[in-house]
């Protein structure tokens, strides 16, 4: 298996950088595809621990290459800081293990400001962004007014498309929100700061990409969220402005002619959801507050508490279709350890008639979870290796999950480290 993608099957937070950073060993390159900064996924290895954002979680593995794809939303200024942080662990990051794609087009510091004034603007009714300006980015981006990485390599043509753009931009930040006007003056700065640090890494990565694939090496995409926030596939608008699925994935990562042929679906053993937009199987007060206690539901980028429930398996099951999952990794088993029965949203309930289907998103609001419950098993799993070891009861609900779900749980983490996970 030469492409393989890893991808949330839920709403974000799965463990997906956990399980990157798990089988990088057996990958080449490791390609960020979509998304931006808003990202949070969580690393602990022998490096120590890391809340990665935008840099692939592959970057702690020593001769594996990074590589920033053309489709995620390029924040120089996070990026450099996000990179200074994690060389400060004594993690190497050069231009030959980190490399950026010309064609990754550029979040601007307004961008991260017309979120900020957006959602102000909204009140009760945003939508719960980060506010990494990620909307406002794509937004840009297919309106043709940002600029590609690979300007910075060319200033004069950069000075000139830059003028351009914040006489356009100044009018909605002005007119619209009221806020001040951006100056030349600023930017200058702004890319002098970020910009000329960032210059050496970035190139090429298309035809980078084109001679590795040829030459044999292998490719693991690293996709941010999941498939319930994909803006086409999820509960939109309640969504990212990007798509999350493992189709995009070799498109936003600069290999666009190439089909992962194998698709790892993270799923975690119950439900977490960050940000507005409705979550059916969503538990409150005491029973919340408990699993969320157990499993550190407080989110890597926000520090926002994760809202919680129980596994959801209508959205599960859309989400591994939308992922056309080759195989799923079940993560944090060991977080319902401390449960007597373990529940699960089984179906939903509509208009009085159950169904198995994950409905249009504007009824899911009426959706109620159609709950059932299986035998918890009431120990420590944290240290078990191995499929057997597991208590049957833990067993069984994986196998609940799997047959449910329909696609074959290869790995089941127990535990956020490394090692802590079993293989089947
Ligand atoms: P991502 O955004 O999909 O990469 O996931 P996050 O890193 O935001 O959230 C997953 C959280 O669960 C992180 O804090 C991980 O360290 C932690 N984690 C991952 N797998 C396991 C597991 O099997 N057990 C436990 N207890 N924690 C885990
Ligand atoms: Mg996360």
């Amino acid at each position: 298996m030469s492409h393989c993608a890893i991808v949330g099957i839920n709403w974000g937070d799965e463990g997906k950088g956990r399980m990157v950073d798990l089988l990088t060993s057996e990958y080449d390159i490791v390609i960020r595809c979509q998304g931006g900064g808003n990202a949070g996924h969580t690393v602990i290895n022998e490096k120590g621990k890391f809340a990665l954002h935008l840099l692939p979680s592959g970057i702690f593995r020593e001769g594996v290459v990074n590589i920033l794809g053309n489709g995620v939303a390029l924040d120089l200024e996070n990026l450099w800081i996000e990179m200074e942080d994690v060389r400060s662990k004594g993690v190497a990051i050069t231009p030959e293990n980190l490399k950026i794609s010309d064609r990754a087009s550029l979040l601007l510091p307004w961008h991260r400001q017309l979120d900020g004034l957006e959602e102000a603007r909204l009140a009760d009714k945003k939508y719960g962004s980060t506010k990494q300006g990620i909307a406002p980015f794509y937004s840009d981006k297919y309106q043709k007014k940002t600029i590609m990485a690979g300007e910075l390599l060319h200033p004069a043509h950069l000075k000139e498309h830059m003028a351009d753009l914040l006489e356009w931009k100044n009018l909605t930040l002005t007119s619209v929100y009221g806020a001040e006007a951006v100056t030349m003056e600023e930017m200058k700065n702004w890319f002098a700061d970020y910009g000329e640090k960032l210059k050496p890494f970035i190139c090429d990565t298309g035809k980078y990409l084109h001679e590795a694939v040829k030459n044999g090496k292998k490719v693991l995409y690293e996709a941010q969220l999941g498939a319930l926030r994909d803006v086409d596939y999820g509960i939109y608008p309640y969504v990212t402005s990007s798509n999350t699925i493992a189709a995009y994935a070799p498109v936003g990562a600069g290999i666009p002619g190439v089909r992962a042929d194998k698709v790892i679906g993270v799923v975690k053993a119950y439900s977490t959801c960050v940000g507005e937009g409705p979550f059916v199987a969503e538990w409150f007060g005491e029973e919340a507050e408990k699993l969320r206690q157990a499993g550190g539901e407080y989110g890597a980028k926000t520090g926002r508490p994760r809202r919680v429930g129980p596994i959801d398996i209508p959205a599960t099951r859309y989400g591994v279709q939308c992922q056309n999952a080759t195989d799923i990794a079940l993560t944090k088993l060991d977080v319902l350890s401390y449960m007597d029965e373990i529940p699960i949203c089984a179906r939903y309930e509509l208009d009085g008639k159950e169904t198995d289907d994950f409905v249009f998103p504007v009824l899911l609001q009426d959706c109620r979870p159609v709950l059932k419950t299986m035998p918890g098993w009431k120990c420590d799993i944290s240290g078990c290796r191995s499929w057997e070891e597991l208590p049957e009861s833990a067993r069984n609900y994986v196998l609940y999950i799997e047959e449910a779900i329909g696609c074959h749980i290869t790995y089941v983490s127990v535990g956020a480290e490394r090692d802590a996970y079993i293989e089947r």
